[in-house]
């Protein structure tokens, strides 16, 4: 097996104190899961709903899953029962969605908006001025089964720390903008999810309070 356990203690201590770490296990077998959580690791990301299903009802219950992936508004119903956090929602129509399904299940879950600052062009994330917009629409205050717990962003694929710093650095930023306007009064709103294996040392400078790490602790993902 792939040193998980070396990894994750070497990661862990890299990080300041109040940095969560999210173990990206997806395209990962269980036995590596457990590795972790023997290691006490508890929160996991996948993003994949069927595999994510599997490892679910294999897996120890006091395991965290954030779904980290795109989520299809029809996928939202199989992870609602259990799913800890869904990272990555870019749309009201997922946020009433999730809203919805936790409803049924009796359930309050907890979400991050995912802001697209990346040059690449991708179609997933809200821009800057969509995220504004979703946000002065107010409709997401009625939704009482969500709980909206920060932001969560991609840096470019590209190897230039200096890029990352600036999307970074303008995710951070507008972090304060919304709680500024939006979440003053709701310390429930305090994550900031950036930082993926690549990139996670210059998120931290750039008050990452969430890092989403794979390769640098389980290898490369076979598909
Ligand atoms: C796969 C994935 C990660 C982890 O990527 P690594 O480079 O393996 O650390 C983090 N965030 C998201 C959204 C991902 O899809």
């Amino acid at each position: 097996m792939y040193n998980v356990r070396e990894n994750l203690l070497r990661i862990r201590q890299s990080l300041p104190a109040g940095v969560k770490l999210v173990a990206v296990s997806k395209f990962h077998p269980e036995d590596y899961i457990m590795a972790a959580y023997e290691e006490g690791q508890r929160i996991f990301g996948e993003s994949h709903e069927q595999e994510l299903q599997r490892k679910h009802e294999t897996l120890p219950k006091d395991i965290e899953w954030h779904f980290i992936g795109h989520l299809q508004t029809n996928k939202v119903k199989y992870i609602a029962p259990y799913i800890s956090m869904v990272e990555a929602v870019d749309s009201l129509k997922l946020l009433r969605e999730i809203d919805k399904q936790a409803a049924r299940c009796g359930r309050t879950i907890s979400v991050l908006l995912e802001l697209h600052i990346a040059e690449e062009a991708t179609k997933y994330g809200l821009t800057l001025d969509a995220c504004r917009q979703l946000l002065a629409g107010g409709e997401w205050r009625q939704l009482q089964h969500v709980r909206i717990c920060g932001l969560m962003m991609m840096a470019s694929f590209v190897e230039d720390p200096e890029q990352w710093r600036r999307e970074f650095t303008a995710a951070a930023d507008f972090f304060d903008e919304v709680k500024a306007q939006y979440f003053a009064d709701d310390p429930g709103f305090c994550e900031r999810s950036w930082g993926m294996s690549s990139d996670y040392a210059v998120a931290v400078e750039c008050r990452s309070t969430m890092v989403r790490v794979g390769t640098t602790i389980f290898g490369p993902r076979v598909y």
